[in-house]
């Protein structure tokens, strides 16, 4: 049985509207001044180099150090602002009305109307997490250039560089920063690694480490990378990560954790207590490569084993959460309440991580922690699926199961709680324009 879901994508670019064929041409290649051969010879894009924290330096060693200036967070708002003034996005994301839902957790509610309009729905197949790539159906070399933003690349030199007008080599298949057209916040942007590759989406421990760096660098924990498998509300077959500011602590970032365990690496994993949706948290290790290795080690552990599940890069790159899930095979089985699937809501990394993108007026006035809580229920693994899956991963990334068995009972200090902020800190965080209103 193929198991699938009918619903509305997301416009991530320009490009993907079934119009786009009827775009006059605009000088040479095919008119939409591509990523392909027919537009790409002699284009150009900024390129960041970032330092890169892998030849032997470890995270905690460079932490000593100044961090080097909020560059990337300048390159990319500013980058962005001027797309906004070009009017490359489909709707002013600074006009979504935004809330912190009253309780203990502060989840966020976006009203955002204009986000899934004017599409026919589609259908989804949901119950495979590993498809091939599909050149016919929209992927990254097809949006405009002027959608990318800037190339995101190790640096040769042991320092962050910028070459304002740098060639786009075809021959190293850069990876690059686009913007997404319908963003759910300001600076919401797409890191897409090695876009000319077109690999299908897909963790693999060079695309995550990428990721990592690119939240290391950004260094502000209010700037999150997301992933959403296939079968976890991705749209898009074609490898990307989402990011974006939002200077608020996500409610998942504050629940509490507990330690289960810690690798060889020193990469700490811990289990989420009292979260609606089950999942895993890793910190720590002896490097950012280290940190990574683990994570997409598990992430390819779900793929393999066709589990569909989002991650979210917190605190810059210091924290992960692995978050498996079965909200679509649960909707294509018909499984979901219709409350539930009448809000229209997608549960992805996002929405998982607390910051509900809200499609009808009614749901956003009636929005509480309640609501919230029993959408997120239903994303979740059952506790004894849950623990199935973590002995599958722990199996992956050779790690006991009994070690795990024994943690769970484990001593008081091992809970980490964090206790929720209380609002006035979050009115005093608020540094950009489209932050959530105080
Ligand atoms: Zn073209």
């Amino acid at each position: 049985m193929m198991l699938k879901i009918k619903r509305v994508p997301t416009l991530v670019s320009n490009f993907q509207k079934d119009e786009a064929d009827e775009i006059g041409a605009r000088g040479a290649g095919c008119g939409r001044n591509c990523l392909r051969n027919c537009c790409l010879p002699g284009s150009k894009l900024p390129l960041y180099g970032f330092k890169n924290l892998s030849y032997g330096k470890s995270v905690a060693a460079d932490e000593t150090k100044e961090s080097p200036i909020d560059f990337l967070e300048s390159l990319v708002l500013g980058e962005w602002e001027d797309r906004q003034q070009k009017g490359l996005f489909r709707y002013d994301v600074t006009a979504c009305e935004t809330k912190v839902i009253p309780g203990e957790y502060g989840f966020v509610a976006q009203l955002n109307e204009g986000r899934h309009l004017k599409k026919r729905p589609t259908e989804f197949r949901v119950d495979k997490v590993l498809q091939p790539f599909d050149g016919s159906k929209f992927n990254f070399t097809k949006v405009g250039q002027e959608e990318l933003l800037f190339q995101f690349e190790a640096s040769e030199e042991d320092e962050v560089q910028l070459y304002p007008d740098a060639p786009i080599d075809p021959e190293k298949s850069p990876s690059v920063v686009a913007i997404n057209v319908s963003p759910i916040e300001y600076g919401h942007v797409l890191l897409i690694p090695k876009v000319l590759e077109c690999l299908p989406q897909r963790i693999d421990r060079d695309s995550f480490l990428l990721a990592l760096h690119m939240a290391a660098e950004a260094a502000n924990p209010y700037f999150r990378l997301g992933y959403n498998s296939l079968g976890a509300f991705a749209t898009i077959n074609h490898l990307h990560f989402q990011a974006y500011f939002l200077a608020v602590q996500f409610p998942i970032e504050k629940a509490p954790t507990q330690k289960i365990t810690v690798t060889d690496a020193g990469v700490k994993i811990s289990e989420m207590l009292n979260y609606p949706v089950r999942g895993l948290a890793f910190e720590g290790g002896n490097s950012l490569e280290d940190l990574a290795n683990v994570v997409s080690d598990s992430c390819i552990c779900l793929q393999e084993n066709n589990i569909p599940y989002n991650v979210l890069i917190s605190d810059s790159g210091k924290r992960i959460f692995l978050l498996p899930q079965c909200y679509a095979e649960k909707q294509a089985l018909g499984e979901v309440s219709a409350e539930l699937l009448d809000t229209q809501v997608n549960p992805a990394v996002w929405e998982i991580s607390g910051h509900m993108v809200l499609k009808r007026k009614e749901d956003y006035e009636g929005a509480t922690e309640a609501n919230a809580w029993r959408l997120l229920a239903e994303v979740s693994l059952s506790e004894a699926r849950f623990q199935e899956v973590t002995a599958l991963i722990f199996e992956a990334i050779s790690l006991s199961v009994e070690e795990n068995e024994n943690a769970t009972d484990g001593s008081p200090e091992d809970l980490d709680v964090t206790p929720p902020q209380p609002m006035e800190e979050i009115d005093g965080l608020n540094t950009h324009s489209t932050m959530v209103p105080a």
